[in-house]
């Protein structure tokens, strides 16, 4: 079987870890034809009204995207292409697994699971200023939306996930103790779906601030966390930095007709060109795609050689302080990947 897959380098040094990545895939024997796009600009409305556009037909049409970091212009210029795609394909889902690579880094055996909302909350983007007096911007206001409907198919998806994968416990993330109808809501819900999984998987809640904390004291006490957008946006890094920072975290926008895999990092535009990007999180990225198209013994191979090339062979790029270059990184997983 062939599988029909969108293909995004990307900017700055997407195409370099893309490359990287897409030899690691040849290696797996996994057959793809690779539709490739490069989106310029992407003006998705806020309602979801969506532009003929060909990076949209062609995701529609594959319903799969391994994509490359997009660069996003500050302040002013284009809008977030990557914000645009999720909410064109109703991403709810942001799946980011973390876990331990290098030994005798600040924390041990880490493995965790981040799902956050990915639609919903206060990055809906409805938000406006008040005028006082001669103050344009006095007061500004943003509203956080947060509907039963979104909170159910997140937790939901958190506690499948939880199954699939042999997890023992889901943590619902909220501030309900202050925000009681926003969180209040979430945990409401996360409360009456866990019902439905008693007995298989286990269920807990935190109040946001103190899993902050329990994060950095104990992480290894939480195993799948399910949390709303910004609560999730915040605490994802913060476990990314548990295990060493933004080369070793892949991640997966999935929606019910759509997924896009691609790492947490961005374009990082100071390196770029020169062969010195960590093609890592790109590559688990790719492995978790795999997992999602049903291929689990090419996903574990490409997971399981990206760690024995990193922890055991010790062939690693700068960012995590060896000297290998992009491509010696690829070639040498691709040859595990291979055995
Ligand atoms: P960044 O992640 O690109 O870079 C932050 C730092 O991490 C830099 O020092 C960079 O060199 C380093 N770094 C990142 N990825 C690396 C890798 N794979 N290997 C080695 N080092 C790596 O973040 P930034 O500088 O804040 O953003 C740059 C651009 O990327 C912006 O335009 C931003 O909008 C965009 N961005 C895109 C995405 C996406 O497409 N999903 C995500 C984040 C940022």
């Amino acid at each position: 079987m062939t599988y029909r897959v969108t293909l995004i380098p990307g900017d700055g040094i997407g195409p370099e870890i893309t490359a990287a990545t897409l030899q690691v895939l040849d290696a797996t024997g996994v057959a793809f034809e690779w539709d490739q796009q490069a989106p310029a600009t992407l003006a998705v409305e806020r309602r979801g009204e969506v532009p003929a556009d060909p990076v949209i037909e062609s995701i529609r049409a594959t319903g799969v995207a391994l994509k490359g970091p997009l660069a996003t212009p500050v302040g002013s210029g284009h809008r977030s292409i990557n914000v645009a795609l999720r909410r064109a394909f109703d991403l709810f889902a942001n799946l980011r697994p973390v876990k331990t690579v290098i030994p005798g880094t600040c924390y041990e055996d880490i493995d965790l699971v981040m799902v956050r909302e990915n639609t919903e909350g206060l990055y809906v983007g409805v938000e406006h200023f008040v005028a006082i007096g001669d103050d344009p911007r006095a007061v500004a206001e943003s509203s956080a939306i947060v509907t039963r409907r979104g909170c159910e198919r997140i937790v939901r998806f958190a506690f499948e996930y939880a199954l699939k994968h042999g997890r023992r416990l889901v943590t619902v993330v909220h501030k309900a103790n202050i925000l009681k109808m926003a969180s209040g809501l979430f945990l409401e819900v996360g409360r009456d779906v866990a019902k439905e999984y008693e007995g298989r998987v286990a269920f807990n809640d935190r109040i946001v601030d103190n899993a902050a904390m329990q994060l950095v004291l104990h992480p290894q006490q939480f195993d799948v966390i399910v949390t709303t957008n910004r609560f999730g946006d915040i605490l994802s890094d913060e476990m990314a930095g548990l295990v060493g920072g933004l080369g070793l975290a892949p991640g997966a926008n999935v929606g019910s007709k759509a997924a896009i895999f691609e790492a947490v990092h961005g374009t990082a535009p100071d390196i770029a060109g020169h062969g010195l990007a960590n093609p890592a999180a790109l590559m688990l990225s790719a492995s978790m795609m795999l997992d999602y198209l049903g291929e689990t013994d090419a996903a574990q191979r490409v997971k399981g050689s990206v760690i024995r090339a990193i922890r055991d062979d010790e062939v690693r790029t700068r960012d995590l302080g060896g000297d290998a270059t992009t491509t010696e990184f690829a070639s040498h997983v691709a040859k595990l990947v291979r055995c």
